[in-house]
């Protein structure tokens, strides 16, 4: 059924880690997802009533279709549908199932009844598949519509859970993964590129909130559009949370001439980028965050081969550094960009970083490396950036 206000219902599924916890950490889970989903609703003006049981959620609306859509915007969510509901009487299910069919079947030529159930009925989910499936052939009776079960154009699925049931087609999907905050906070190194917010995002997806942190080299070494798509991309990750966020913006093009005055030039992202991890830890310590996450991706970026990626590790001591996109191909990353509305600001035309040189060093030595930043007091450069810091507001 496509017209809005055609179902009254919509079903929410947990994602599938969820389902396989301990009941205790399950219910917990699943309540917060109820919480989110309740807080994006009343975020966006929308009428529902809810009913969490256990494993699913069913919610109460006339907009039952943008509830559905946007009960695909919550972590923890696998899938939702449009519904009908009814109750589990046989009769009850066959004139909601006509109801659905009158409206999706129309002009097809085949389609086929699915049924799931839970509780205690006098019919086997069979007998509902049957029954429905003969009284939809005997409602098109002039029409040439046939059953196929392997591959029909449209499956009528019908959910019986205890004393009720619920008729849908379709079904969105949603993120899957863990309920937002369930695992603590992260810092994540956020440039306005296509990978940092991707890898955002799936730290996002496992259950952890954000505190994104942008370094703003402009005007010198980057420009403000770099750093407007920054704060943009961070706004699109805070729309999956129902509610706004904070992130960090540290200014950046002072310490970028310092360490390009005075560093072989080989040296300047390798430098660069230990700087950032070391700005990022003392953040953690603020925000009582658990980890530092950046957008690497195994030799994607000279940067980002392995040694490269040893001698940044080294540059923090009291948190894990996680790399969501360690081993992602670019388009993989492109992929998830695209669906979580970031691959367009992120391909927004910016200065991008000038600093980098044309041959960046491939395999620093860390030694040489703790030398340079010794002389130009990186320790000292770190604890004054983060004073000039600013906190804002997303
Ligand atoms: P991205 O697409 O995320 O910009 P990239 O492939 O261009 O990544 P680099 O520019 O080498 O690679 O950056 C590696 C990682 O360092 C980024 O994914 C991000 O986590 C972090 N980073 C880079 N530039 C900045 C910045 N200006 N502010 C905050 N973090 C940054
Ligand atoms: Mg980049």
């Amino acid at each position: 059924m496509t017209e809005e206000g055609s179902y009254d219902t919509v079903i929410v599924r947990f994602g599938c880690e969820v389902g396989v916890k301990s009941s205790r950490t399950r219910i917990r889970y699943e309540k917060e997802v109820c919480r989110q989903i309740k807080r994006l609703l009343e975020a966006e003006g929308v009428d529902y009533k809810m009913e969490y049981v256990f494993g699913r959620v069913y919610v109460s609306s006339c907009d039952a279709v943008k509830v559905a859509k946007l009960a695909t915007r919550v972590f923890g969510v696998s899938s939702s549908s449009p519904a009908l509901k009814t109750s589990s009487e046989m009769n009850d299910i066959v004139q909601a199932a006509l109801k659905v069919a009158e409206k999706t079947l129309k002009g097809k030529r085949t389609f086929a009844v699915r049924c799931k159930r839970t509780g205690r009925h006098p019919y086997t989910s069979m007998d509902v598949c049957r029954k429905v499936g003969g009284e939809i052939l005997q409602f098109f009776n002039e029409d040439k519509l046939k059953v196929d079960l392997k591959n029909p154009e449209v499956t009528i699925k019908i959910e019986v859970r205890d004393d009720k049931a619920y008729v849908y087609i379709e079904e969105y999907n949603g993120p899957g993964g863990f309920p937002l905050g369930v695992q603590g906070k992260v810092v994540c190194l956020l440039s306005g590129g296509i990978d940092s917010p991707v890898a955002c995002w799936l730290m996002m997806k496992r259950g952890a909130f954000i505190t994104p942190v942008y370094f703003d080299s402009s005007p010198t070494f980057s420009d403000e559009l770099s750093r407007i798509k920054a704060v943009d991309c961070a706004k699109a990750l805070f729309n999956w949370t129902g509610k706004g966020g904070e992130m960090y913006v540290v200014p950046y093009e002072g310490v970028l001439s310092v360490i390009k005055r005075e560093a072989p030039e080989r040296y300047t992202c390798i430098l660069c980028k230990r700087f950032m991890y070391m700005v990022a830890e003392k953040i953690a310590d603020r925000e009582k965050a658990e980890g530092i996450v950046t957008g690497e991706a195994l030799g994607e970026q000279a940067s980002q081969t392995l040694r490269n990626i040893r001698v940044l590790n080294e540059a923090v001591k009291r948190y894990p550094v996680h790399r969501p996109l360690l081993g992602f191909d670019k388009v993989e990353t492109e992929e998830i960009a695209r669906r979580i509305g970031t691959y367009s600001i992120s391909t927004r035309k910016s200065s991008g970083c000038n600093a980098a040189p044309r041959h960046p060093i491939l395999k620093a030595k860390l030694e040489y490396v703790l030398e340079i930043e010794k002389k130009i007091e990186s320790e000292k450069m770190a604890e004054e950036a983060l004073k000039k810091s600013q906190k804002i507001k997303i």
